[in-house]
């Protein structure tokens, strides 16, 4: 009896130590390969509020129809600096930094907007905006005017050979060498550089480089200083690659950018833009559409992730949800925007609590920057 109970004690024992020692090689082996929990060091999403919206594109409460905006800065005139935000139902309004529509033109299905300064055209230069249209399946060209008005500049339409729709848009300008381009993305995965030349007092294009991802991407924005293009591959990360026609077509993926490794983000990536600071500092600010947030990440390599804000209801204006498109900007415009702005598209627009139709949300950048532990600059 006593032999058998012996026998059963010693299974228990060596059972349980085996148990044990199982456990603790697990979290040995765990603690080697750096397997940190997904929440570990990751700070948890701030919430800021919006100090201004546009008005509602011209549809209805149901429609997905505003997508993407671009701040236009007037140099001359801060305070009369405006956003133009796509309407992808049917054109493109321009709104001043209180949110009022200032025009709206019916141009077509256009998805994403950018811009740039001082393109030479002619004896002059040009605030030159670029827009991807759905109907036409093309790049167009639009001058800004002094008061922010839309002027078509384009010799021709600059038609896509890509077999998707157009979609995501971003422009960039060489430092190396000076030139101007757009890049064009469809849902396929395919993106097109386009090289901006003047023709005259028009401008034209030629395509001068493509680029391949394996899924569907829309958000884009290239960093001039860095000669980096960010392109989001919607359900996988950040890509980015160098800039230049002659660069490379092989990506690297950005740490901490998709849903696998921070918790913070849910798919899709949406639109992404650049807060510059001298001497390459900044941040790059990227839409996590799946749980309303932006995801922030240092501008300079490797593009370390620092954290993410929501943004919520006010006393006035209601906060934003799946957003698709956004842009940021440092530069001061007075008491209003000491330090920039961001402009976010708000999927799910809501006025005196009823559902309207899609808008933008403006936010003061010191309001974002001061809910970063430290804070951003
Ligand atoms: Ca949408
Ligand atoms: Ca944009
Ligand atoms: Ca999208
Ligand atoms: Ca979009
Ligand atoms: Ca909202
Ligand atoms: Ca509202």
């Amino acid at each position: 009896m006593k032999k058998i109970s012996n026998h059963f004690l010693n299974r228990k024992t060596i059972i349980s130590v085996m148990l044990f020692l199982s456990i603790a090689f697990f979290q040995l082996t765990s603690c080697k390969n750096g397997k940190k929990p997904k929440s570990e060091g990751i700070n948890p999403v701030q919430s800021v509020t919006a100090r201004a919206e546009t008005k509602p594109v011209p549809r209805a409460s149901t429609e997905d129809a505003a997508d993407d905006p671009a701040i236009w800065i007037n140099f001359s005139s801060p305070d009369s600096s405006r956003i133009i935000g796509t309407d992808k139902k049917g054109g493109l309004g321009v709104y001043d930094l209180d949110g009022k529509e200032v025009f709206y033109y019916n141009t077509g299905l256009m998805n994403n907007v950018d811009l740039r300064y001082s393109f030479p055209l002619a004896s002059d230069t040009i605030d030159i905006m670029a827009v991807s249209n759905r109907t036409d399946q093309s790049v167009d060209l639009y001058k800004i005017n002094k008061d922010g008005s839309l002027q078509v500049v384009h010799k021709k339409q600059l038609l896509s050979l890509m077999k998707e729709e157009v979609y995501g848009l971003c422009m960039y300008q060489s430092k190396i060498s000076g030139k101007f381009y757009v890049f064009v993305d469809d849902k396929n995965g395919a993106v097109e550089q386009w090289e901006l030349f003047a023709d005259g007092d028009k401008v034209d294009g030629r395509i001068v480089r493509n680029l391949k991802l394996a899924t569907q991407v829309e958000g884009m924005v290239a960093d001039d200083g860095t000669a980096t293009l960010y392109v989001g591959e919607e359900d996988k990360g950040i890509w980015k690659f160098n800039a230049e026609p002659s660069g490379s077509v092989d990506g690297e993926l950005i740490p901490m950018s998709g849903e696998k490794d921070n918790q913070n983000i849910k798919y899709d990536i949406e639109g992404m833009a650049i807060y510059s600071l001298p001497e390459g500092e900044g941040y790059l600010v990227a839409s996590s559409q799946g749980n309303s947030t932006y995801a922030f990440f240092e501008r300079k390599a490797p593009n370390k992730y620092l954290g993410s804000i929501s943004i919520i209801s006010g006393d006035l204006i209601d906060g934003s949800e799946e957003t698709d498109g956004l842009d940021v900007v440092n530069f001061a415009i007075g008491d209003r925007y000491p330090k920039g702005l961001l402009v976010v598209q708000d999927g799910s627009n809501k006025d005196n609590g009823i559902a309207a139709a899609q808008n933008y949300k403006i936010i003061s950048w010191e309001s974002v920057a001061s809910k970063f532990t430290p804070a951003l600059n």
